[in-house]
């Protein structure tokens, strides 16, 4: 306390993965500054330029603009919306759901959250779908984040949980970073790793990426592969590593399976066949082998390189591979680390909040886990038919399958690929239901009913970073407007649609506030991999921030998993993940010659539905533009800015060219968070403008069904 109106709060940055603690200070009901919580063990008071702008973010005058302040209605498609009250709003919800369950079934609904909750908000949302309405259809926007990750460690080590923790950065002997831009991406990470170099000269980074990015810079070894060829140049790794004798024989045999498949079919990914087939030379598929055979601890960090990719599943599989044929797990300094994109991800699938995911990183297709759940709750079952994933609910919803959308803290008109589709689905579900902070975003002109959700700074509960550690979110003001808090809605909802399904029944949603979802949620995780039953508030109030599993009786959490080689599998043993390397789902032909990569910018995030409310966070990039060497933009006589049209199969945008030399030639980028306010796009008729998405295609991984949004095929021509 500085003074008699002023506070300080500590809280959580909303942005990244990465889960930076802040220091919110207000003043009177206003937020006037934030700064890096010092004592916050994952960022140690730093924070980027996107989470030491956050309160000019939420400055009045910002969210006037950018806010949605009131409960809305729109009478017709098209028309404006109009304020009405809460009560009207959720009476009018509750009974939309119950008339479409009961007149099409449960499956005729379909909830679209968002890696950005909160886990109580999270935890209500899944609970609604599954065990009060009676379907699997709840999805996220993690689904083309993090899924990839998931299923990933579930093929191969049997849970869903990063094996390794931020310290570990200090004791790597080499760092393999893959399929991230962690410098601009997660730029508090990189700063942690700039120091853990900077105290161990010895430590070397390898970066593998398409793309010349601003961390390949900082490598002592760039493996600049072409787009979609991760498989085989670690398949080639493996190779190399077999032939020099530097796996760990005894490790391989003490604590996995099926290493034997894989070392037959790998016996043909010979350097040469490995430069072939990744775009690199021999020397440098050698160099990287034997950097990593001859470490003592090997640390890998991934990212959206991996996960978004119709092969997703097998990239980070194949990964982990390494990984485990050279016992690089379990010890301080080794061990696959997947950097989580969103805030929240990690609590999402804690919650089981994805369509194929139940409680405590319960699976729905297991029929005990099902009954667990089931009896956790009180409900007589929770239904067996899979939900839908985020690409397949859209496709439902423009098939007229699924007939009410309830879309909360994301932004699929923009976010999602393939728009054309995505578009068709919002125009022709019969109701739209957008639950959101911001009344800016594209998906907004298609809702029905739009209900104000407050945001960071106003809003309580919990997330969970990459490295598993649960921090607190704390409100330092009043929510604007008439905004109420996510969880708090969906109960609202929930007790409503309860009077009409289950009349004369105890409450499934007897929560007062954001604690008693959490201590709900933690009790469904007892005795599972990452039990929390000892980590409630206070314990958070008074020893901060946590890594699970923190049960009961614990006084910390473990910072590092399989230490004693034993992974949650039947058998206790890790599982190599077998599989051949593929192209692309789309890969560039004669029609369609450019290889289109897409990524993040420093300065911004997501749809830029917050970022893009400040003028300096355009400094570094000021607009859209598609990044092209200088040797294609020769060829395609092009100056620099002047405008091309760029088409897919699905689509086009119009948008100035740049010469970039992080390309090599027939490849091309454009970063991700540019929407239709900021490029000229024209998808098949459907909406007049559409933005990046527009091109990039549902491709998805048959395990994971992240789609490839990382890759897909284009060409490009003057305008
Ligand atoms: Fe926020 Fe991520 Fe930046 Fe940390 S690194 S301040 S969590 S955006």
């Amino acid at each position: 306390i500085a003074s008699q109106d002023a506070r300080e709060t500590r809280s959580t940055c909303p942005y990244c993965g990465v889960g930076c603690g802040v220091i919110i200070r207000t003043e009177g009901s206003t937020i006037v500054d934030v700064r890096g919580d010092p004592e916050h063990p994952a960022n140690f008071g730093r924070l980027c330029t996107k989470g030491s702008t956050l309160h000019l973010t939420a400055a009045p005058h910002v969210a006037a603009q950018s806010r949605l302040l009131h409960p809305m209605r729109r009478a017709r498609r098209g028309a404006a919306a109009a304020a009405i009250g809460w009560d009207e709003a959720l009476a009018t919800l509750s009974d939309r759901l119950v008339d479409t369950v009961r007149a099409h079934g449960p499956d005729a609904v379909g909830l679209y959250i968002s890696g950005q909750l909160l886990t109580e908000d999270y935890y209500v949302f899944n609970k609604l779908a599954k065990g009060l309405l009676g379907t699997n259809n709840v999805d996220t926007n993690s689904r083309l984040c993090m899924s990839s990750a998931v299923s990933g460690y579930k093929a191969t080590l049997g849970a869903d949980a990063p094996p390794t923790c931020y310290d570990d950065f200090a004791d790597a002997d080499l760092v393999f970073i893959t399929g991230s831009n962690l410098a601009w991406a997660h730029p508090i990470l990189c700063r942690r790793l700039e120091d853990a170099k900077a105290a161990r000269p010895s430590q070397k980074w390898i970066v593998v990426d398409p793309r010349k990015t601003e961390t390949a810079a900082m490598a002592d070894l760039h493996l600049q592969i072409l787009p979609g060829s991760d498989i085989a140049l670690y398949h080639g790794l493996l190779h190399l590593m077999l032939w020099d004798g530097l796996t760990d024989a005894a490790f391989v045999r003490a604590h996995t399976s099926g290493f034997e498949a894989l070392r037959d079919r790998v016996r043909e990914c010979t350097p040469r066949e490995t430069a072939r087939a990744t775009g690199l030379r021999e020397e440098d598929i050698v160099t990287a082998a034997r950097w990593w055979g001859g470490s003592a601890a090997v640390l890998s960090l991934y990212c959206m390189g991996l996960n978004q990719s119709a092969q997703g599943t097998a990239n980070n599989g194949s990964l982990i591979n390494l990984h485990l044929a050279t016992g690089q797990i379990g010890r301080p300094g080794a061990g696959p680390f997947s950097l989580t994109g969103q805030p929240n991800a990690m609590g999402g699938r804690e919650v089981g909040g994805l369509a194929n995911l139940l409680s405590a990183h319960r699976d729905l297709g297991d029929p005990a886990h099902r009954a667990e759940v089931a009896a956790l709750w009180g409900v007589d079952d929770v239904p067996a038919t899979p939900g839908k994933t985020a690409i397949e609910m859209f496709e439902a919803a423009a098939d007229g399958e699924i007939r009410l959308l309830w879309i909360a803290c994301t932004n699929p008109a923009q976010s999602m690929p393939d728009q054309a589709t995505v578009r068709r689905a919002l125009e022709r579900a019969e109701f739209v239901v957008l639950q959101e902070a911001f009344a800016t975003t594209a998906t907004a002109p298609f809702a029905d009913l739009l209900l104000p959700a407050s945001t960071w700074g106003e809003k309580s509960g919990s997330v969970t970073n990459s490295e598993r550690r649960i921090s607190r979110v704390r409100p330092a003001v009043r929510a604007a407007g008439e905004a109420r808090d996510d969880w708090r809605i969906v109960v609202d909802v929930a007790r409503r649609i309860e009077r009409q399904l289950r009349p004369g029944r105890v409450s499934l949603f007897p929560y007062d506030d954001a604690e008693s979802v959490w201590n709900e949620h933690r009790a469904t995780t007892r005795g599972r991999d990452l039990d929390i039953t000892g980590l409630s508030y206070a314990l958070l109030e008074r020893d901060g921030p946590q890594q699970w599993p923190f049960p009961a009786g614990a006084t910390r959490g473990l910072a590092r998993l399989y230490a004693d080689g034993r992974f949650p599998t039947p058998d206790g043993r890790a599982r190599f993940f077998d599989i051949a390397a593929r192209p692309p789902a789309e890969p560039r032909d004669a029609r369609f010659p450019f290889s289109l990569t897409t990524g993040r910018l420093r300065d911004q995030w997501h749809g830029m539905s917050r970022t893009g409310t400040l003028g300096r966070l355009y400094g570094d990039v000021h607009g859209p533009a598609i990044d092209l060497c200088a040797q294609d933009m020769a060829r395609l006589n092009l100056a620099e800015g002047e405008l091309v049209r760029v088409t897919s199969r699905r689509g086009e945008l119009v948008l100035p060219a740049r010469r970039g030399d992080a390309q090599a030639s027939a490849q091309a980028f454009i970063a991700m968070h540019w929407g239709e306010e900021s490029l000229t796009g024209r998808g098949d008729g459907v909406a007049p403008f559409a933005g990046i998405n527009a091109l990039t295609t549902p491709a998805s991984c048959p395990q994971a069904r992240q789609p490839e949004l990382k890759h897909c095929a284009v060409r490009i021509a003057r305008a």
